[in-house]
């Protein structure tokens, strides 16, 4: 018991602790290289050693037609190729061009290729090149007054990766909350003959058949270049946290999705505790210029994570059901007197509703933009150390 409770109070120290922190690592580069040979990982650690991943050599284009030609030196030439963005954020090991070994195998970057944002507000529409991250059409369309209605929770992520494995955020509403059930356009380099270079641009629109299977193709189909995505005039989000018992969440669900239309619940069934998100659009004279900076997207003191991990596993080992529930009631704790990172003014939770522009509300993961400086925070997953994993 003195454990537990030590515990408690070890998690509740660093966890506060960790408010006032501002430094920390940015993720590693998925692309290692040595003079032989290139590996690649996955920004979660679920895969990436020499064994996991090696390729023979990585192209970084930077315009559509270095794109092309790198499609066309891997067919004129028999080489397996695969895309990945500079996150390598999937957990599927889907970016590795053969798991075989790496003699005729070319990896193409596209952390280099994201220079392009083009917004077409009289058609409410933006296009941007396949490797540009998240964040920055978030950013360049909320400038624009507009918005982006469905958007992952997590911001670190190309384009191009995005739509290609159908990410999410949550909504039953309209076109609903994936992604790729809004892009209305995009360009895919597919393999051509001698008389075509090898290699050829080809433009799917809206109306046609193909975009179905093109935009969500997980790179098998051909290299997406450009995505085109519909937008809508900016709006606010009101949220509201509602940390209840989970009584009647079968029935509530259904009810919670069309009410709310950005609605989301989180389940904790060990604590009979149900988290339910509410969640709406307001219009932009609402006050408020608040921030979802989710907590699990922030950057973590590494001794918190690394903590946190062991515990986890010393209670598994020892098949310890009190130390997991004191652990699982810690985090429940913690996540209920922060709003879950939600953020009023932009810098601290002062309560309900938070209100802010669609931009600031649906996606977040403020571990990214990490400077270099210091090595003590990183995000919590980070493989470089031994923190937080889930084993999906
Ligand atoms: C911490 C964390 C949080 C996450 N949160 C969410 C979330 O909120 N919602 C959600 O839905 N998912 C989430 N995911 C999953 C992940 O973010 C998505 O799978 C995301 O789409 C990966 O994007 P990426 O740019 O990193 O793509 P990558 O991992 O680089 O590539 C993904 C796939 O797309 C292909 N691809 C990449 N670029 C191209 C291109 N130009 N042309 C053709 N194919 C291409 C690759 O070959 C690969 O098969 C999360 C993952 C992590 C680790």
């Amino acid at each position: 018991m003195y454990y537990f409770r030590w515990l408690l109070g070890f998690l509740h120290l660093l966890v506060w602790g960790s408010i006032i922190l501002v430094h920390a690592i940015p993720p590693p580069d998925p692309v290692q290289c040595n003079r032989t040979i290139c590996t690649l990982s996955n920004s979660y650690g679920a895969w990436g050693d020499r064994k996991d991943c090696s390729v023979k050599s990585v192209v970084y284009p930077t315009t559509e037609e270095e794109l092309r030609s790198a499609v066309a030196h891997a067919n004129k030439n028999k080489l397996k190729v695969k895309v990945v963005s500079q996150f390598s954020h999937t957990i599927p090991k889907l970016a590795c061009p053969s798991s075989l070994g790496h003699h005729d195998s070319l990896l193409i970057s596209t952390a280099k290729y994201d220079s392009s944002i083009e917004i077409d507000s009289v058609n409410l529409a933006v296009t941007a090149d396949a490797g540009v991250a998240l964040r920055d059409v978030i950013d360049k369309v909320e400038e624009a007054g507009l918005s982006l209605a469905a958007a992952p929770y997590w911001e670190g992520v190309s384009v191009a990766g995005m739509i290609s494995t159908g990410a999410h955020g949550s909504s039953w509403w309209g076109k609903g909350g994936a992604v790729h059930d809004h892009v209305i356009g995009l360009s895919m380099i597919v393999p051509g003959n001698e008389s075509e270079g090898y290699a050829k641009v080809k433009q799917i629109a809206a109306q046609d058949q193909l975009l179905n299977a093109a935009k969500v193709s997980l790179g098998i189909l051909g290299v997406i270049s450009k995505v085109k995505l519909s937008l809508e005039r900016g709006f606010k989000r009101s949220i509201t946290y509602n940390f209840t018992n989970d009584s009647s969440i079968e029935n509530n669900f259904m009810e919670h999705g069309k009410k709310y239309e950005f609605g989301d619940i989180t389940w904790y069934p060990s604590k009979h505790t149900a988290v339910y998100r509410y969640d709406s659009r307001v219009p932009m004279e609402t006050p408020g210029d608040g921030i979802n900076d989710f907590l699990g997207f922030q950057s973590n003191e590494i001794l918190i994570s690394k903590s946190v991990r062991a515990s986890e596993k010393l209670f598994e080992s020892t098949k310890s059901v009190n130390g997991e529930c004191t652990l699982a009631d810690t985090t429940l704790w913690y996540k209920k007197q922060i709003g879950n990172g939600l953020k009023n003014n932009g810098q601290i939770f002062t309560g309900y509703p938070v209100v802010g522009r669609q931009g600031k509300m649906q996606t977040s993961g403020s571990c990214l933009y990490s400077p270099k400086t210091r090595i003590d925070a990183s995000c919590a997953w980070d493989p470089r150390i031994k923190g937080l994993f889930f084993y999906e």
